[in-house]
């Protein structure tokens, strides 16, 4: 079969095997670039490990700490005619290179919100590793079924309390247009909640804790987004912003019990707004990451998931002097971007963007570049108009 993008809105619908494998070498590469990181993670589970951050936090567990990894993913095979989902393809390539390399590295794919996900994990660790000393939770979902009683809550991202309209970019066509978003009703407010909120992952680290999975001193990690002012409407103050309040309620509760059980700890790191296929669905938030990666490159301090996570993991977890924390609690690699005449440039650009102007104002080239990687598209190497088997086997 001979791949290419076919994109549909904010989604490409195909992958290339050959250029995902291409795209966890970069990071694999980066991360041994980057040196040893010292007493870092042996035994690690990521929960969301196939892409985006949570793909960036295994690399550099495996490959910057020699970490044994299991991997939970939610991801799809090819079918006839059809490719795999990218994430589906990362997990392979990264799992052939952990173990060429000698590391340990398992993968589950299924709904990480049931039980039986949940129980096959526990059973994984408990047979193959022992016990695990960071669990990274980086799930980013449009739904979850609720294990006990079925039944499906949908996460929404709406503003909350009035209606909401800015400037929006349509990645794809390059038009930019003003959308207005109804606020939420308070059933959508409380479905987004429970899907992206924090009670799925007290459910993990008690579940592990219980069946004593963790190790003495086990941290936990899960990963949120503040954002600049021109976003808060629908992302800090919308649906999404009262679910991450919510991560951030869990965490406490986490903490207290991983400090009780052995001196462990659990926080949120507030990570940098970057291309992926969870950012990408948002709206109003693309054009900004459009402005804000044409300023960071110009300014020398671009970051992409791999370059983020490793410096969460050398820089924070794994510091000699343990994480820096801002007045919440919360670690913050969004620190680059926040940076205030980072800010000022963007709320500069913002106002003068339009469908014209678009490509002299931002780099839109630049995330379009970046949202076709995601998919395997657009790397060195690879030869895009070769046959190659979309069907491959999970390792
Ligand atoms: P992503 O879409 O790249 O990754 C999501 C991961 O979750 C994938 O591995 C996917 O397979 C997995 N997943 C989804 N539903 C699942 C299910 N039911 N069961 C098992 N696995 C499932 O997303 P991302 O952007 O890397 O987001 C990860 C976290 O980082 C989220 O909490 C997000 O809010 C946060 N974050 C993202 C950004 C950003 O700009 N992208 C910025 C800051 C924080």
């Amino acid at each position: 079969m001979i791949i290419k993008p076919k994109v549909r809105g904010f989604v490409c619908v195909t992958a290339h095997p050959a250029g995902c494998a291409a795209h966890v070498q970069e990071w694999i590469t980066h991360v041994k670039s980057m040196g040893p990181i010292k007493n870092g993670p042996r035994k690690v589970l990521v929960i969301g490990s196939s892409t985006g951050y949570g793909l960036a936090s295994r690399v550099t567990a495996a490959f910057g700490s020699g970490a044994a990894t299991l991997g939970v993913f939610f991801e799809r095979p090819s079918e006839e005619g059809r490719t795999a989902t990218p994430g589906w393809y990362n997990t392979i390539a990264f799992t052939r290179a952990a173990r060429e390399a000698g590391l340990y590295a398992s993968n589950i794919n299924g709904d990480a919100f049931s039980d039986e996900i949940k129980a096959q994990a526990l059973e994984t660790i408990r047979r193959d590793l022992g016990q695990v000393d960071l669990v990274i939770y980086s799930l980013a979902s449009p739904r979850r079924t609720m294990p006990k009683t079925g039944a499906v809550h949908k996460s929404v991202l709406k503003p909350v309390g009035a209606s909401y309209t800015n400037k929006t970019v349509d990645t794809d066509k390059g038009i930019v247009s003003s959308v207005t978003i109804e606020p939420a009703n308070e059933q959508e407010i409380a479905d987004t909640v429970a899907v992206m909120g924090g009670e799925d992952w007290e459910l993990w680290m008690n579940a592990l804790a219980g069946a004593k999975l963790l190790a003495p001193g086990a941290e936990s990690v899960a990963y949120s987004y503040i954002g600049p002012e021109v976003t808060w409407a629908i992302y800090k103050n919308g649906t999404i912003g009262l679910a991450k309040n919510d991560l951030e309620r869990a965490s406490r509760n986490i903490d207290s019990m991983l400090k009780l059980a052995g001196g462990g700890r659990a926080f949120i790191s507030v990570n940098k707004a970057l291309v992926t296929q969870a950012s990408s669905a948002i709206p109003v938030v693309p054009l900004y990451i459009s402005i804000l990666y044409k300023i960071m490159k110009a300014n020398g301090t671009h970051e992409g998931c791999i370059e983020q996570m490793q410096r969460l993991f050398a820089t924070h977890i794994y510091a000699p002097a343990g994480p820096r924390f801002d007045e919440a609690g919360r670690v913050r690699i969004d620190d680059l971007e926040m940076k205030p005449d980072v800010q000022a440039a963007v709320a500069s650009i913002w106002p003068g963007v339009t469908t014209e102007s678009l490509s002299a104002l931002t780099d839109i080239a630049g995330y379009r570049t970046e949202f076709l990687k995601l998919f395997g598209f657009g790397l060195p190497g690879i030869d895009y108009d070769a046959e190659v088997e979309p069907h491959v086997l999970m390792l």
